[in-house]
């Protein structure tokens, strides 16, 4: 773990850093306070830092509470030193942001235990924040296909079209929907329906636009954004991505799995105030017509009155 020293007077920062050193942390120096606090805000910065409290420049009391100040990922445990023992200078420095405090001349003994109880809080907020984020991942996205989930694209469709209504540019809204899915379930197993899920979710991402997004809307239905496409350009980029799904089939285990997608489009002018639950309306109603008039077919929405 990467520990920062703080110290102005040289022998005693060479003395710990030794020390430091010989425990296993990798050490990062700093000779007054403003080099401190320079090292605190560093992207990868130690999280664990010894910080004497009289420094020219900037002391340890203002790193603190400069450190405090900063959000709190990732958190940095610090360890005031002090020639004063006093309980009020305690007190004072503990107020300040400081984790704990080693008074000097510093016992080594008591340094390397005392820097251990920092090491398991910085552990601890490590796996913290990666359970937090982990859970965030979860939260969003859809475990088998790894693409936003119904909510998430949800709030990207009402993102998006706010923007196309400001910056008064069109939006395509498509629903796409794998046709007779349920016959591949029932004639290749679950497992290979699955897989089909997975190879047509990448097809569809691997061929949008950089900007376009998308999301599993639910099982065999997938929800398209494309920002910027007026009625022209989605032909175009629709049937470019149903041809993606239908133009080569997915293997699975040696089996070669005919797949076709059904295509409904709503094109939103963004010159007007437009309500994004009447657009999936549209799209879903253009999806129907797609699969009655025979699937693997794209099929727009009646252009809403202008
Ligand atoms: P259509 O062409 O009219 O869309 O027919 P379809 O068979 O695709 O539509 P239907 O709604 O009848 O069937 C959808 C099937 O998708 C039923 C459901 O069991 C299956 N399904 C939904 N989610 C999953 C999943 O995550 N994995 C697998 N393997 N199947 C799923
Ligand atoms: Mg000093
Ligand atoms: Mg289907
Ligand atoms: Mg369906």
């Amino acid at each position: 773990m990467k520990v920062l020293i703080a110290e102005d007077d040289r022998v005693t920062l060479r003395l710990m850093e030794n020390r430091l050193q010989r425990w296993g942390y990798e050490v990062i120096t700093a000779t007054n306070g403003m080099e401190a606090w320079e090292r605190l805000q560093e992207d990868d910065c130690p999280r664990l830092a010894l910080v004497d409290w009289m420094m020219p420049e900037l002391d340890g009391l203002e790193v603190c509470k400069r450190v405090r100040k900063l959000v709190p990922e990732p958190y940095r445990y610090i360890i005031m030193l002090t020639a004063k023992g006093g309980q009020e200078d305690i007190v004072e420095g503990l107020e300040a942001g400081a984790d704990d405090y080693l008074t000097k001349p510093v016992e080594m003994q008591e340094l390397k235990v005392r820097l251990r109880a920092g090491e398991r809080i910085v552990d601890l907020q490590t796996q913290l924040l990666k359970a937090r984020d982990a859970l965030r991942h979860q939260a969003s996205h859809d475990a088998l296909t790894g693409l936003w989930n119904r909510s998430t694209i949800l709030d990207a469709v009402d993102r998006e079209f706010s923007r196309a209504v400001r910056e008064r540019s069109p939006v395509a809204l498509v629903m796409a929907d794998i046709d007779h899915f349920k016959m591949v379930n029932d004639t290749y197993g679950h497992p290979a329906g699955d897989a089909v899920l997975r190879v047509v979710a990448s097809r569809l991402r691997e061929g949008m636009r950089r900007y376009d997004v998308m999301g599993r809307y639910g099982g065999e239905e997938f929800l398209l954004l494309l920002p910027g496409c007026n009625r022209e350009n989605a032909e175009v980029q629709t049937e470019r991505l149903r041809r993606l799904i239908s133009d080569v089939p997915v293997e699975y285990e040696g089996l070669m799995i005919p797949v076709a997608l059904s295509l409904g489009v709503s094109v939103n002018a963004g010159t007007a105030q437009v309500d994004p639950d009447a657009s999936i309306k549209l799209a879903d109603a253009a999806l129907y017509r797609a699969k009655a008039k025979g699937r693997n077919r794209v099929e727009f929405a009646d252009p809403p009155s202008s």
